[in-house]
């Protein structure tokens, strides 16, 4: 069972501060279209499983509510946008990690299920270096390992790359389809853009999703299956899992949607 810090009670985290359990899991989400067949929360929702997920797999973390805002300017021009400037989501992790520090957290892990938080959240590591040296800061984020055990589920099942996709295509929505079936509406899945995602990310970093898909779907979502986003999801975890057992931080890098 994940020791969710927003179900606790005070002494009950000053008892697992004492019994050495100095590491809390800030999950990072985002309020973003995700295309016209999955919730703006989807990202939010996805960081609050993997977090929750981690923190159920082991006994020695605490695990924060997930923020539910993020750096998603990329998707200007759709209804429901919700997003921070860089330097307010860098600021709010840098607050939240000063105040745990002064009730004894020790290592603050940041696990962001949307990739324009990465700049955000590596200003906020670099910060909290520099300001409070009794904590340490960890990046999760995807690895060039991890997509790649990723794209052999997804070949294994005969799903091409392209239609997995990078933002609410199969990929996102195999996952949904697990985690929250209900909020999927698979009857308005359509395929989005489906051309090389590697070709697209320049344009999109320029001009943003509206650019290149009028739905704001880049990948095909009607693939999608649920048994396959529990394995994406297993994955993930058992990545995640690694690398907080061996202690090494994923270098952050800039990543689309
Ligand atoms: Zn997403």
């Amino acid at each position: 069972m994940s020791l969710l810090l927003a179900e606790m009670t005070w002494p009950e985290v000053e008892r697992a501060i004492a019994a050495g359990i100095t590491t809390v899991i800030l999950p990072l989400g985002a309020t973003e279209q995700h295309g016209p067949h999955l919730p703006l929360g989807t990202d939010t929702v996805r960081a609050a499983f993997l977090a929750g997920q981690l923190g159920a797999d082991r006994s020695d973390v605490l695990v924060a509510p997930a923020l539910p805002l993020g750096c998603s300017d990329e998707h200007t021009g759709f209804p429901g946008l919700l997003s921070l400037d860089h330097e307010t989501l860098a600021r709010l992790i840098t607050d939240c990690g000063q105040r745990m520090a002064a009730w004894g957290i020790r290592c603050l892990v940041l696990l962001s299920a949307h990739g324009g938080n990465a700049r955000a959240l590596e200003r906020a590591r670099t910060r909290l270096q520099e300001q409070v040296s009794a904590l340490e800061v960890r990046v999760l984020a995807s690895s060039t390992a991890l997509n790649e055990e990723l794209s052999e589920i997804a070949a294994t099942d005969g799903i091409a790359p392209d239609d997995v996709g990078l933002h609410a295509g199969e990929g996102e929505t195999s996952e949904m389809l697990h985690l929250r079936p209900d909020l999927v509406h698979m009857d308005r899945a359509v395929a989005g853009y489906t051309g090389s995602m590697a070709d697209v990310i320049p344009r999109l970093r320029e001009a943003g999703l509206r650019a290149v898909t009028d739905t704001g779907t880049l990948g095909d979502p009607r693939l999608a299956c649920a048994t396959r986003g529990r394995r994406y999801l297993a994955a993930q975890i058992e990545g995640y899992g690694q690398l907080l057992a061996i202690g090494t931080a994923t270098p952050v890098r800039e990543a689309v949607p």
